[in-house]
């Protein structure tokens, strides 16, 4: 069976295929018309059609002043913008707002998920970027790049992803989960974390699972990754075999972790989740 080159999830940009071609900053074209991404908070502003919601097309359906768009890049040979709107501006007649939030039940489409997310990643970045991390003096962009430079302690930063791990613990036929007080009700998903300062990936692996589960894994295999726009992380999937201990877990970090039956699965995160792609393709039975 011929495996996709990458996960096939939304967030990821992969899944659009030649669809989309990403922009350099700064490398605008004259053309205002196109398709356009408006970002309310963490929701989008489509159009209903027959078989779902459109990004709205042609010329932009909001007033663009002060704001002006940024292009994200080109989608269907057209040009794709993104125009944040205040929390509390009205929609122009037609529109509607859906969450880009999975956990908060998106009914958004795979493809403008994942051009939602890199639009919601794209003005984090511009309202995070601002300013020098180190002297505080107003940026610059660095010509055709996502880049910003400080003109006084000549400081240059891109855009940043947090790279956090994400990972099955298996033993034999069973499945260690774990779930958080905030989630839903009897929902569980993967032990994740953040990478510390010098460490590898599969270091990060045992500590965060010893950390928040109390166990020791071995053969820890990579299986995959998915770009995370809430707001800017990398997960990055393992799935790991357990080598000993008992499950003791993290009570400021988790309400629950216990082994599980691969046939006898609680309830799992939506199927937008990295989380939820591990444990469908590597812990049923
Ligand atoms: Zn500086």
């Amino acid at each position: 069976m011929m495996t996709p080159l990458t996960v096939q999830l939304p967030f990821n940009r992969d899944i659009l295929g030649p669809a989309f071609t990403p922009a350099k900053r700064g490398d605008k074209p004259a053309t205002e018309r196109g398709h356009w991404i408006l970002v309310q908070e963490q929701n989008l502003i489509v159009a209903p059609v027959a078989d779902g919601f459109a990004l709205p097309h042609g010329a932009c359906p909001v007033p663009l002043d002060p704001a002006p768009p940024f292009w994200l890049g080109t989608y269907r040979d057209e040009p794709c913008w993104v125009v944040a709107l205040a929390p509390e501006a009205p929609l122009p007649p037609g529109l509607s707002r859906e969450t880009v939030v999975p956990m908060r039940g998106t009914r958004l489409p795979d493809d403008l998920l994942s051009l939602g997310g890199m639009a919601l990643q794209a003005l984090w970045w511009e309202s995070t970027s601002g300013h020098c991390p180190r002297c505080g003096e107003r940026t610059a962009r660095i010509e055709g790049e996502w880049g910003k430079k400080c003109p006084r302690c000549r400081y240059e930063h891109y855009p940043h992803l947090h790279p956090a791990v994400i990972v099955l613990v298996k033993h034999g036929d069973r499945c260690l989960l774990a779930r958080k007080r905030e989630w839903a009700p009897g929902r569980y998903a993967l032990v994740a974390g953040f990478v510390d300062n010098g460490e590898s990936l599969e270091g990060c692996v045992a500590r965060e699972i010893k950390e928040e589960v109390g166990v020791d894994v071995k053969d820890i295999r990579y299986v995959g990754s998915q770009n995370w726009p809430f707001p800017s992380q990398m997960m990055i999937g393992f799935v790991a075999a357990y080598a000993g201990g008992d499950v003791v877990i993290d009570t400021d970090e988790l309400e629950d972790a216990r082994w599980f039956d691969c046939d006898k699965l609680p309830a799992l995160p939506s199927r937008h989740s990295i989380s939820r792609w591990i444990i469908d393709h590597y812990g049923r039975p």
